[in-house]
């Protein structure tokens, strides 16, 4: 039986872009293009051409990719005509494979919003399309507000619909652009709509408003829609878009979709999906959502030690897949496993995850024994090894004897100075001093930050000697602080996430009651960390 065809449209550097606190330079949109092409997405739609800077300049230039390369914008506006609209010609004179108009598509938003009449947004819609096609490009009517639009008056909405697919639009796409709507209606309305337009030329643009954007994405295509709007990681305004890193994997993973459909991303660029998922945030210099399904760090971790131990089983077996625990075997979209080390799990754990990081380790080694007892220890006083992978490697590592001692602190000293500038405002400046033995050479580094750690983090890696070139890509991309056991007693625990010029993050670990010892700790396991994944010399 041959399968459909299924489109994948992504709108990350449109609607995307609209995120609160996002703001793509051009070249984070080319980088972000490149990587979306590579994956196989069918259409990207890049921004709207001559609502800012970054936009225009994207579509001065073709920009030669497999995807079609997408512009945004509105159709023209009522009163007057197709010529005679600026705001339309930008659009018109992109280099763009394709053109996504936004069009309304609610009577009540034609009278209100846009004070024109029915019959006047109607022409509207169809003059856009015609004055796009005549240019050559490939047409999209995104009808905004359409299944609100539906409900209030239906033969309208459909009105809209039929304008654009009568006048040659390829897709004409049912947009949830306040994401209020449920699956249900999504998925009756959508049979409804194909009715009278062929499925193959229907698409759907769910928001997350209610976190059904994924469910409704679906609900549209059991009901006969055959192009997908979402984004990467789900961006978008309020609480986001559909999310193409859940919608990828579901349609070539779950045989309901597997079976019935093909996609334009393969097997191989599946496996890449985690990687791309993470480019992203470190792109918006975010932290990847740890819970994120399929591509999360969590997302395959067992934490239950009789879980643990049944999966190792099936491994050992040589089953591949632990299929009992696990609903799609990670590295289907490039994703780890990952076994818990933490005080609930017991030896298969630990042997699992050793066995991950590539130590062979005899289950009854009394080094396991010790291993587990300082995990168990550590843990009591307030580490937490399952968020900090690279510390327990560390800690495995030293146990086993496998970390040289590349360099010693002999002695650090932060200070934080408030003062009174110039202009009589006051201004708090931190300083560190970093005394660093490296074989038989004392260096002492200096450096100011915006704060004690930060100035601690410059000093420590400003010059390490022979190890300096080991450590020039090591970047910080997140830092994070618990106080645990809230009173007195209170213990800091600081957790840092590094990444480096490979693109692999990993988290180190502190505990102190001191913020600054504790931050100090898990810098140190940083750039140890590092040293040893670079293969420096002792
Ligand atoms: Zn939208």
């Amino acid at each position: 039986m041959s399968r459909e065809r299924l489109y994948l449209f992504d709108t990350t550097l449109r609607d995307g872009a609209q995120t609160n606190g996002v703001d793509f330079t051009l070249a984070d949109k080319l980088t972000i293009a490149h990587m979306l092409d590579e994956l196989g997405i069918d259409y990207i739609e890049a921004g709207y051409p001559g609502a800012n800077p970054t936009d225009t300049s994207f579509f001065a230039e073709k920009r030669p990719m497999h995807a079609r390369v997408t512009a945004f914008g509105m159709t023209r506006r009522p009163g007057r005509s197709a010529s005679n609209d600026p705001g339309l010609a930008a659009v018109l004179a992109a280099e763009a494979d394709a053109i996504c108009f936004v069009g309304k598509a609610w009577d009540y938003h034609v009278r209100v919003a846009l004070e024109t009449t029915e019959e006047e947004n109607l022409a509207s819609i169809r003059d856009s399309v015609r004055a796009a096609k005549a240019k050559g490009r490939e047409v999209l009517l995104d009808c905004e507000h359409f299944f609100d639009g539906y409900k209030a008056n239906p033969a309208y909405a459909l009105a809209c619909a039929k304008a654009a697919y009568d006048e040659g639009a390829r897709w004409v796409v049912l947009c949830d652009t306040n994401g209020g709507t449920l699956p249900h209606d999504v998925e009756n309305i959508v049979a409804e709509v194909c009715r009278e337009i062929p499925g193959d030329h229907v698409g759907i643009h769910a928001h997350n408003d209610t976190e059904q954007a994924v469910a409704n994405s679906f609900a549209a295509v059991r009901a006969g829609a055959r192009q997908i709007q979402g984004t990467l990681n789900g961006l978008g305004e309020r609480c986001g878009n559909a999310n193409l890193v859940s919608i990828i994997p579901t349609l070539k993973l779950k045989p309901e979709y597997a079976e019935k459909f093909d996609i334009g991303v393969s097997d191989a660029a599946l496996k890449k999906i985690t990687r791309v998922s993470h480019k992203l945030e470190e792109a918006l210099n975010r932290a990847p959502n740890r819970y994120a399904p399929y591509v999360g760090e969590s997302a395959f971790a067992t934490k239950a030690g009789i879980h643990a131990s049944a999966i190792m089983k099936e491994l050992h077996a040589g089953i591949d897949d632990p299929a009992s625990y696990e609903h799609v075997p990670p590295d289907t979209v490039g994703n780890k496993r990952k076994l818990l080390v933490s005080d609930q799990a017991g030896k298969a754990n630990l042997l699992a995850e050793l066995d991950r990081i590539g130590f062979a380790v005899d289950k009854d080694d009394p080094r396991l024994a010790r291993l587990l007892d300082e995990v168990k220890e550590r843990e009591a006083v307030g580490y937490a090894y399952e968020a900090a992978d690279a510390s327990f490697e560390l800690l495995a590592r030293r146990l086993l004897g496998k970390v040289p001692r590349y360099f010693e602190v002999e002695k650090f000293d932060v200070s934080v100075e408030q003062r009174v500038n110039a202009k009589g405002e006051p201004v708090t400046v931190s300083m560190a001093v970093v005394k660093v033995k490296v074989g038989d050479d004392v260096l002492i580094s200096a450096a100011e930050g915006n704060g004690p750690v930060n100035a601690l983090d410059v000093a420590l890696r400003k010059d390490l000697g022979k190890y300096q070139s080991y450590i020039t890509g090591l970047e910080l991309t997140d830092y994070r602080v618990r106080i645990l056991n809230a009173g007195t007693e209170a213990v800091t625990r600081v957790l840092i996430e590094s990444t480096d010029e490979s693109g692999e993050h990993w988290t180190t670990i502190g505990v102190s009651p001191n913020i600054i010892d504790a931050s100090f700790q898990a810098l140190m396991d940083s750039i140890v960390y590092k040293l040893v994944k670079s293969g420096a010399p002792a």
